[in-house]
């Protein structure tokens, strides 16, 4: 198991009554898996992801992501326990405007490299190398508001990877592209995916995306409705990691 959620709730205390979003959520993925989490807007599917990411920490319960309880470590650890391991595509791709799209990219890939005491060139090339694998290979020194929605949204899938993450997550990664270019980032994502072995957790409202995954989480009210495997096309077969 890479990610294991027990009896996990959520419980928002700003403003005046304390407002419980999720509850009781119990939620075992495997290595190399592909999940995607689906539901009505508000029924706690971003505060999921979030909280599944290692982003915030749940008012109850323990996850455990690749083994390590995230409430045994603090805030700095936590945060290092990301960069080594996890990629976060957010829903409005979230990329820094004064940052090329190359710079963007090395973002995420300074943090993970000063652990690994990496050169500074180097990191240059891996970035450069990424943009090309999402096509943005003539695009490195355009920033986010020279490039299309679909441009920006391949900038954030690039930078998502730029640490070679274990665990994937991506919040609605289609949610504001049309539909040819949503399913360009969502080739690239099960292709990325497949080839390094990748687990990835989306959030989807587009069920033609989530049964692609080959298990769809439903959400209603912050509480897991149904939990469904479904036979997966043969395009999008889980990588044989999967069973290690
Ligand atoms: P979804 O992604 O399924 O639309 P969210 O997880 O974003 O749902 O939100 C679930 C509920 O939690 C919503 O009712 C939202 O208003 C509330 N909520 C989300 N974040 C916060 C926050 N930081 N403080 C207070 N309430 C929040
Ligand atoms: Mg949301």
């Amino acid at each position: 198991m890479v990610i294991s959620a027990k009896n996990v709730g959520q419980t928002y205390r700003s403003g005046g009554r304390p407002l419980t979003v999720l509850r009781a959520i119990d939620l075992d993925i495997e290595a190399g898996e592909k999940m995607a989490i689906v539901g009505p807007s508000g029924s706690g599917k971003t505060t999921l992801l979030g909280l599944l990411a290692g982003l915030d920490q749940p008012t109850t319960g323990t996850i455990t992501l690749l083994g390590q309880d995230l409430a045994a470590l603090d805030e700095d650890g936590r945060a290092a326990f990301r960069a080594a391991n996890i990629g976060f595509v957010f829903q409005a791709f979230q990329l820094i405007p004064t940052l090329t799209a190359l710079e963007n990219v090395l973002v995420p890939l300074e943090l993970a490299g000063a652990l690994k005491q990496a050169k500074a060139s180097e990191l240059r090339a891996r970035a450069s190398d990424l943009l090309g694998r999402v096509g943005l290979g003539d695009r490195i020194d355009h920033y986010p508001a020279q490039l299309s929605g679909g441009e920006q949204q391949r900038v954030a899938l690039a930078r998502a990877f730029a640490g070679a993450p274990r665990l994937l997550f991506a919040d609605e990664p289609t949610g504001n592209l049309d539909a040819d270019t949503g399913a360009i980032i969502i080739d690239l994502m099960m292709e990325l995916n497949e080839a390094a072995g990748t687990t990835l957790v989306l959030v989807t409202h587009d069920l033609d995306l989530a049964h692609r995954t080959g298990r769809t989480v439903r959400l209603a009210h912050g509480s897991i409705a149904s939990d469904v495997r479904t036979p997966l096309p043969a395009s999008s077969r889980a990588p044989s990691t999967a069973t290690i």
